[in-house]
């Protein structure tokens, strides 16, 4: 659920956090379930079949993408994409002027120019059928365009205890890897992003 308060703007909550006023409802659960899959999925995975055009990079006119949520939701309105982007705790999108992508989580074929990361290490959690496979044969991106890593050891077990019960957390010397050429990218405050990882960069954590 999606709410707005004239002044303080949208977010999650029933009363704005800022001045404690009832909100009124933008989005209900299924109409922010619904757009959100679609908008994520065809800044991700399908902008042709959604009917846009996307650049090298990743990028998609707002317009376009607005113009293509009208066409799909009788419902949908222009505050409605606002409201989506504004709420999202994840940062999944990044808008400028007059284009969107998403940061992070493409299939398609794109290729993403974030800036370097900047920290000597990042990490990435496997379960413990993963761990030996990844030790022995390092990382690469499967369904995805790049291999997502975490700042932080606690992040990366976050991320992996979703899909496992006991994650491992493993150790990439992102700073080495640089070092040698492979490209390490801050998609945002949480997430980096890379190609495939050779095994001699990834170790348990200590
Ligand atoms: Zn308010």
């Amino acid at each position: 659920m999606i709410y707005s308060c004239e002044v303080h703007g949208f977010s999650k909550e029933d009363n704005c956090p800022a001045c404690n006023e009832k909100n009124k409802i933008v989005l209900d659960d299924e109409q922010e379930k619904t757009l959100g899959q679609f908008v994520s999925g065809a800044l991700r995975h399908f902008p042709e079949n959604a009917g846009l055009s996307m650049y090298s990079d990743g990028w998609v006119s707002y317009n376009a993408l607005m113009y293509v949520c009208s066409k799909r939701y009788r419902w949908f309105k222009k505050e409605h994409m606002n409201a989506l982007l504004q709420v999202d705790k994840n940062r999944r999108y990044e808008k400028n002027g007059g284009k969107i992508r998403a940061r992070y989580g493409h299939s398609v074929d794109i290729v993403l120019n974030y800036p370097d990361y900047t920290l000597p290490k990042a990490y990435y959690g496997v379960s413990e059928e993963e761990l030996d496979v990844v030790l022995e044969n390092g990382l690469k991106p499967i369904k995805q365009k790049y291999v997502h890593l975490s700042m932080t050891v606690e992040k990366a077990y976050e991320v992996c205890v979703i899909h496992t019960e006991k994650p491992i957390v493993l150790t990439i010397d992102a700073a080495k890897l640089m070092e040698n050429g492979y490209k390490v990218m801050q998609a945002n405050e949480e997430i980096v992003l890379t190609g495939k990882i050779p095994p001699n960069y990834i170790k348990k954590t200590d």
